[in-house]
């Protein structure tokens, strides 16, 4: 019997203490930024005048924040052909201007590092380029696709996935009329039951296109389920207004994966914003990329998973950063995220833990990856292990099974 060896001495010490120091240290949600005390309210919680007022250039950055040379040599460098920066002010707030170590500010502020290309990187990592059929949806499933409505977000992470395509990145369109070539093609294919809309940020469109675009969508008889990838609950949470949601509840069944990084994101108004969804009757999955001196310490995803918990948002995905072409930096190995998954599992309520997935370079799409808990098999017994490391004999009498299974 192979016995694998379990890895659990060290599964609840922090990956990076930096990362713990700095999460201790963060600003309380939500506050505004001196720059802009004397805002009123009523723009302040205005979507449109936060999209208005991000920062996306380094005067304004500088307005913000003590920069280190390296973020302003970083910012004063990005070009038409980079990843553009922009911050939305209330997301501003989450920032600390005195700590270059904060996790909220690593993902949003670029740095120097971001030129260096490393090995197997990409552009377009998870191969969706080969699997787009139409513009703007890509089919790699049998059973749903991927549609791009948009290419702009209200942030741009550093650490995009589509950091090839958003922005304004030249060689990609996004318009109005790709939906409709899009849903023709979902009509033409009775097999697609599930379309996942994403881009860019869904929720960056205007109501009025929204409902074009899901309406579009709910003509289709064979499409079962529709859903949003988004990151505006967490930077924008002004967006989630109540006619908004009036908009999203005519289209169910209807669901969200809401992109969310670090527990200090869960502000009395993203909280809010959450239960506004929620109570349109949309179930709310989580969706939280694994970076390097942000989230990647078991004690920092187990409070970001309880928080999103209490925001009642079900932890869906834990994504393993994919290699984009300049986020080395951003990136941690597998192993770290196996080593969380095992801290949760068992520790905490089974709700609170996310599946971990690779999406496999070249159009492999996700793959699952997760601590072993099966040891092997001694006979007729499997010999597991559970969450505290014990073992366990398990009497796998599958023996019905296995002769029907083999057509006897
Ligand atoms: C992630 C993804 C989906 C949806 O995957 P689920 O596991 O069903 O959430 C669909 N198509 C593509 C191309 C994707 O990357």
């Amino acid at each position: 019997m192979e016995v694998v060896r379990a890895n659990m001495d060290d599964s609840k010490s922090c990956m990076s203490a930096r990362v713990e120091t700095a999460a201790r240290r963060l600003p309380s949600g939500g506050a505004r930024a001196p720059l802009w005390a004397t805002v009123p309210d009523a723009d302040w919680n205005d979507w449109r005048w936060q999209v208005r007022h991000s920062i996306r250039h380094l005067a304004e950055l500088e307005g913000l924040l003590e920069l280190t040379p390296d973020e302003r040599a970083a910012v004063a460098a990005l070009g038409r052909s980079s990843l553009p920066m922009a911050i939305t002010p209330y997301y501003a707030g989450l920032i600390d201007p005195e700590n270059p170590d904060c996790p909220v500010r690593r993902t949003l502020i670029p740095t120097t590092a971001e030129a260096h290309a490393a090995p197997g990187e990409l552009r377009d990592p998870c191969g969706e380029d080969a699997d787009t059929v139409v513009p703007g949806l890509v089919h790699r499933y049998p059973d749903r696709v991927l549609l791009l409505a948009t290419g702009s977000c209200a942030v741009y992470c550093r650490y995009c996935t589509r950091s090839r395509m958003v922005g304004g990145a030249e060689g990609y369109s996004f318009q109005r009329e790709q939906w409709r070539v899009a849903a023709d093609y979902i009509a033409r294919h009775p097999s697609i039951r599930d379309v996942l809309i994403s881009g860019g940020d869904p929720l960056l469109l205007d109501d009025h296109h929204l409902d074009d675009l899901l309406g579009m969508l709910r003509a289709i008889p064979h499409l079962e389920i529709i859903r949003i990838g988004t990151k505006i609950p967490a930077v924008l949470p002004q967006r989630i207004t109540p006619e908004l949601t009036a908009v999203l509840r005519k289209y169910h069944p209807f669901f969200m994966s809401l992109h969310f990084i670090h527990p200090s994101e869960l502000t009395p108004e993203v909280i809010e914003a959450c239960g506004r969804l929620a109570d349109a009757g949309i179930p709310l999955g989580s969706q939280t990329v694994l970076l390097k001196g942000v989230n990647d310490c078991p004690s920092v995803m187990k409070d970001l998973m309880h928080r999103l918990l209490v925001a009642r948002v079900r932890p869906y995905y834990l994504y393993q950063c994919d290699p984009i072409v300049g986020t080395s930096h951003l990136r941690t190995p597998v192993q770290d995220g196996i080593r969380i998954i095992e801290a949760l599992r068992g520790h905490t309520t089974g709700y609170a833990v996310p599946t971990y997935v690779i999406d496999a370079p070249g159009g492999g799409g996700k793959v699952p990856v997760s601590p072993n808990y099966v040891l092997g098999q001694m006979g007729e017994q499997l010999v597991v292990r559970n969450f505290a490391n014990r073992v366990y004999e398990y009497p796998d009498g599958g023996e019905g099974d296995q002769k029907s299974a083999s057509g006897a």
